[in-house]
């Protein structure tokens, strides 16, 4: 008889299981999808870090010296505080004056590796992940892992209804052909993550 898949779980759209860039363990990212409200907790090693923690600021500045137009270029980046106004002097005349610069606001996250599948929020490679026939083969957290092994493992795929988490899954993963590979590898995840 063939198992028809069932979709139950429905959570995992909003944590993501990392590694922490800390002590290398597991650690959860919560919520996510909005950096004000993501949190970053690793029960390891205590890492503990708010999204809002990652704000920080870029000053830009960039004019003609108005006294002999040379150009005067500025940048500072991971500044803590919205900069107001800046002192900057002309490389040319040594004229100095106050400009005020323009302003980014960006997220100071960790260095991503590449090649590999990060959180939005902290850029915390996926725990779960790994290549898999030259292409990366990554489950958000836990629920995904076992959403995926459960879609994979039903020998029906032919679903009742239209879902994001399955339609969104790369070809790869849903192949017939791959399929013992791909439920050795959430095993083995599983069997890695208590
Ligand atoms: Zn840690
Ligand atoms: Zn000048």
């Amino acid at each position: 008889m063939q198992k028809r898949y069932k979709k139950q779980y429905s959570s995992y759209d909003n944590t993501a299981l990392v590694i922490c860039p800390n002590c290398g363990e597991d650690a959860m990212v919560k919520n996510v999808g909005s950096y004000k409200q993501a949190s970053l907790e690793c029960p390891h090693c205590s890492l503990r870090k708010s999204g809002n923690e990652l704000v920080v600021y870029k000053a830009h500045i960039k004019l003609y010296c108005p006294f002999c137009a040379h150009t005067i270029r500025y940048e500072q980046g991971k500044l803590k505080e919205k900069p107001k106004n800046i002192t900057v002097q002309c490389d040319e005349c040594d004229v100095s004056f106050q400009v005020q610069p323009k302003i980014e606001k960006y997220l100071d996250s960790y260095g991503k590796e590449t090649g590999l599948t990060h959180d939005p929020v902290f850029g915390c490679p996926y725990y779960f992940q790994e290549d898999f026939k030259g292409k990366l083969f990554w489950a958000k957290n836990r629920e995904h892992l076992l959403e995926m092994e459960s879609y994979v493992s039903s020998g029906l795929r032919t679903l009742p209804y239209r879902m994001r988490m399955v339609e969104r899954l790369p070809t790869f993963i849903k192949e017939a052909k791959n399929r013992e590979a791909i439920l050795k590898i959430l095993q083995k995840w599983k069997n890695s993550y208590k």
